[in-house]
């Protein structure tokens, strides 16, 4: 767990201005709210109940959607396959597809920094997207391949069994949590995937917040909510 000066030294590489930390002392129950997922497609197929190496595997050579044409490999996600944190993206884009690990780039980097400033490393949470294959020129995910891939995704969870996930951006949110909703509307409150029950916290992309610094201060309010959820201290 890093120490409070090292926290606010990543906070200033972050350029959060420090005093932001005076919002954040807030009791969970003043800014959170339960929103539960709509239930799930009934006639959805029910996730293989495979493990890690199996799951890999399945993932490596899946070709469920027509996205396998197109990936150098699959991005199948990284850390601790124990983690209390789980971290949820969209897709891989270029560098992910070429070196078969999720957020690598330079929205990777920031997300590296944005877990430091909680007290967390890459390898202490684990790091998935919607998508295990890159979207052609990075563009959103079709609602048919995030179907397609939604079984993969629900068993990594599954396996992990997190504590808490964090899913970044708008579409990482929108398709975990079966949402048409803003980003900003689904930010600021704790919704709950079922199968299995964990509590969900949604924040901005690092890539928009790479084009947006100014959104850096909402999105350490976000990581602040997702560690009052998961009952981490402040050390
Ligand atoms: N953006 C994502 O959502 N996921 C990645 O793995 C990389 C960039």
């Amino acid at each position: 767990m890093a120490t409070e000066a090292t926290r606010l030294a990543y906070l200033e590489a972050l350029g959060i201005d420090v005093f932001a930390l005076r919002e954040t002392q807030l009791p969970a129950s003043e800014s959170a709210s339960v929103c539960e997922r709509p239930t799930r497609d009934p006639d959805a197929p029910p996730a293989e109940p495979l493990d890690w190496a199996s799951l890999r595997q399945a993932v490596s050579s899946c070709t469920r959607c027509p996205l396998h044409a197109g990936r150098t490999q699959t991005v199948f996600g990284v850390g601790n396959p124990e983690a209390d944190w789980m971290i949820i993206g969209e897709a891989p884009g270029a560098e992910e597809d070429r070196r078969g690990e999720p957020f690598v780039g330079r929205a990777g980097k920031l997300l590296d920094e944005m877990l430091r400033a909680v007290g967390l490393s890459r390898d202490s949470v684990f790091i998935a997207n919607i998508l295990k294959c890159r979207p052609p020129n990075n563009r959103d995910p079709a609602a048919a391949e995030a179907e397609a891939c939604r079984g993969h995704l629900q068993r990594q969870i599954q396996l992990v069994r997190p504590k808490l996930i964090l899913a970044v951006g708008r579409i990482a949110a929108q398709q975990l949590l079966g949402a048409d909703e803003s980003l900003g509307r689904l930010r600021g409150r704790v919704h709950s995937l079922n199968e299995p029950e964990v509590p969900v916290v949604v924040t901005y992309h690092p890539a928009y917040l790479l084009r947006t610094p100014g959104q850096k201060r909402e999105a350490w309010k976000d990581l602040c909510l997702a560690r009052r959820v998961i009952g981490d201290q402040i050390a």
